[in-house]
């Protein structure tokens, strides 16, 4: 079967959901009405693009405006910052309509919303929430969050970018790397220690002398999203640009937690849209005088990935009520991220195998999804790292050195 008989993001039954626990009735009119219209928009402005994007190693600026038209960026902060003021359900089937395109998409929305907006929302002053959310949640501005540095990932209580005060201003220096939206970003959320080797956040706007954003290239995963460095070569930052409301490695875990809630969700889009290909897929594909789906070894993957999902959508689906509720705790979010990018993981796996050799074309999203999903797996928090933070949550002993 040639890739455009099956013309699978086409194909009108391709975005309906994978619901086999009819956690539908769980959701509220207006939460539905939110996917769809996310789920609409992935349909017309990237599932059409995507592969010729990831190919060409190509992010697509103009996209940038568009979701901010929509609403997705900033979507649980309150209307008058420009937020949109819906549930944390809400944003996290946003993320999860988004990552069914691709997960490189998902993580721009994540890092606007969570990782600059929601910061800037929690522990801003009244000046910086109006002179930045604004622009943030149109898109008219693209921002970046800046804690990972060259030899500090896992442990960045570690980093080593610092500031001086020099009186009317901070002088920054040190690097970061592997930034999402860096080399395009308005905006760096940057954190740095004083000279007390006190964690803060700093607002760092392009153009800024000394300031610069090379790219990461020859990547093989989130293709279509931009990743690139941060480096501070004495900037001078004013210090009404620090934010003031937070400080400690507890400030940027914070903002970590919102993101990997929406990576928890957005992950479930990913294994959806595989899952949904291999299917089809299977029930088309014809070996040996049947399709391959009669086979009891298709059945079996699918009937596995099936389930998988439906306990991810659940997991999920909970955390959302208790993010809404002030209550998920920082275990619960690394358990649910955890699960369900490996789950994703798995399912990507193996879809990909379900479609033979077709599987890793660029006719078909499993493989593109696949490798983005490799990074996923390891940022904000790598599989690993979750892990012993459970196990420092269930027996109270940390293991991290
Ligand atoms: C595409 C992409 C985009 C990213 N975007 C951002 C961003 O926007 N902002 C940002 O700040 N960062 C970003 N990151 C960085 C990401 O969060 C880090 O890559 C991640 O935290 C891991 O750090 P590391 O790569 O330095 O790996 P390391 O910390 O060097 O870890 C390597 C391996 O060692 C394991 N390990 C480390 N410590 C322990 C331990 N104590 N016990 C057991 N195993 C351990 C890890 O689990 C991992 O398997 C991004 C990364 C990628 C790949």
């Amino acid at each position: 079967m040639a890739p455009e008989d099956f013309n699978y993001s086409q194909r009108k039954d391709h975005f309906e959901g994978v619901d086999f626990y009819e956690l539908d009735e769980l959701l509220t009119e207006e939460q539905k009405m939110v996917r769809l219209a996310v789920r609409d928009f992935v349909k017309k402005e990237i599932s059409p693009y995507i592969e010729k994007w990831a190919q060409e190693t190509h992010f697509p600026q103009e996209i940038v405006k568009k979701m901010g038209q929509l609403g997705v960026f900033g979507s649980y902060l309150p209307t008058e910052y420009g937020g949109g003021g819906l549930d944390y359900t809400s944003y996290g089937l946003m993320m999860q309509e988004i990552e069914r395109g691709d997960s490189g998409m998902r993580s721009t929305a994540s890092v606007q919303s969570s990782l600059v907006m929601y910061p800037i929302y929690a522990f801003g002053t009244e000046v910086q929430r109006k002179k930045y959310l604004p622009k943030l949640s149109s898109g008219e501005w693209l921002g970046c969050f800046g804690l990972t540095e060259p030899d500090h990932g896992s442990n960045p209580a570690g980093m080593q970018s610092r500031f001086k005060d020099m009186g009317d201003h901070f002088l920054l220096n040190g690097s970061k790397m592997w930034i999402s939206n860096s080399p395009k970003a308005d905006l760096a959320l940057v954190w740095a220690k004083d000279e007390n080797d006190r964690i803060h956040g700093l607002l760092l706007e392009r153009g800024m002398e000394g300031f610069s954003t090379p790219e990461t290239h020859n990547k093989w995963s989130l293709r279509a999203s931009c990743t690139g460095e941060l480096v501070f070569d004495n900037v001078k930052v004013p210090k009404e640009n620090l934010l003031p409301g937070k400080s400690g490695l507890g400030a940027p875990l914070m903002c970590l937690d919102s993101a990997r809630y929406g990576i928890a969700w957005g992950a479930i889009g990913a294994a959806m849209d595989c899952y949904h290909t291999a299917l089809t897929y299977s029930k088309q594909r014809v070996q040996f005088g049947k399709p391959i789906a009669a086979f009891q070894l298709t059945q079996k993957k699918l009937s596995e990935m099936l389930t998988e999902i439906t306990k991810a959508q659940v997991l999920a689906w909970r955390l959302g009520q208790l993010m809404d509720k002030g209550k998920a705790s920082t275990t619960q979010i690394s358990m649910a991220k955890r699960n369900n990018v490996a789950m994703a993981l798995e399912v990507a796996r193996e879809c990909r195998q379900i479609l033979g050799g077709m599987g890793i074309t660029g006719d078909f999203s499993i493989m593109r999804h696949m490798m983005n999903l490799e990074s996923v797996l390891t940022y904000e928090g790598t599989h690993d790292i979750h892990l012993l933070i459970l196990g420092q949550h269930i027996t109270g002993i940390p293991s991290f050195s």
